[in-house]
């Protein structure tokens, strides 16, 4: 039984394009053009994850989640593409129930990338592979991120490279652990803003840089090594060797 998404974008050519897409990645792809059909698609029909843009013509994505929510039975997660500083839309969808968000324009990655953790975190019931219950990737302790040599460990707070402590502020911290946590995912700037400075910043994305330029100082110069990429025009990522 394969996998079935519903994408829910009224402009027609980028529903289009993630259509094509998601089925590349061997997803099985309906769309709707605004919210109205959304919700009685998603009312009359099992899909097994939603993506829902929130500006819509009639019915808004947030209207489409709230009702979806007051429905019986089990609603799929949703993920909510919202649109750049539309602040306060991620905030209340995230409160209506919606399990992530992406703010436009993404990286086609980034979006995959979301949707695999999402319907593993959610439909774990259905999966045919053997890993039913989700033991983090490599068996990895909670709280504890690793990469070759480097452990941080976020309860005790602490960085170390080969066993030597590397001192860090609060928000590099922040931004190395969530570049562990998301290893292979490419983070744009506004994703690792938000992450980092939290839904209220206002300022200027280049903060990213400069936090990923203090952790290149204080660890791949320091170590000699090539842990943080970039990906041009995108953001960046912490790959797991091979
Ligand atoms: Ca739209």
């Amino acid at each position: 039984m394969s996998t079935r998404i519903l994408v829910v974008e009224d402009e027609e050519k980028l529903a289009r394009f993630i259509e094509l897409e998601l089925k590349h990645e061997g997803y099985e792809v309906s769309k709707a053009y605004d919210g109205r059909t959304a919700l009685e698609m998603a009312e009359s029909d099992r899909y097994d994850l939603i993506l829902l843009d929130i500006m819509l013509p009639g019915l808004n994505g947030l209207e489409v989640l709230r009702r979806l929510n007051m429905e019986e039975g089990r609603v799929p997660p949703v993920i909510l593409v919202t649109a750049r500083d539309a602040v306060m839309d991620k905030v209340s969808g995230l409160d209506a129930g919606a399990v992530d968000y992406i703010t436009k324009p993404f990286a086609i990655e980034e979006l995959l990338a979301r949707i695999r953790v999402a319907l593993k975190l959610y439909n774990r019931t259905d999966t045919n592979s053997a890993s039913g219950t989700a033991v983090d990737e490599a068996g990895e302790q909670e709280g504890v991120y690793t990469w070759n040599k480097l452990i941080l460990n976020e309860l005790k707070h602490t960085v170390t490279y080969d066993g030597h402590e590397i001192s860090l502020t609060n928000r590099e911290f922040l931004m190395l652990k969530t570049l562990l946590a998301n290893k292979d995912i490419v983070l744009s700037r506004d994703t690792l803003l938000e992450k980092v400075c939290g839904y209220d910043y206002i300022g200027e994305t280049n903060v990213v840089d400069v936090y990923i330029r203090f952790l290149r100082s204080k660890i791949d110069e320091v170590f000699g090594i090539k842990m943080i990429q970039t990906v041009r025009g995108v953001g960046y990522v912490i790959k797991t060797e091979s």
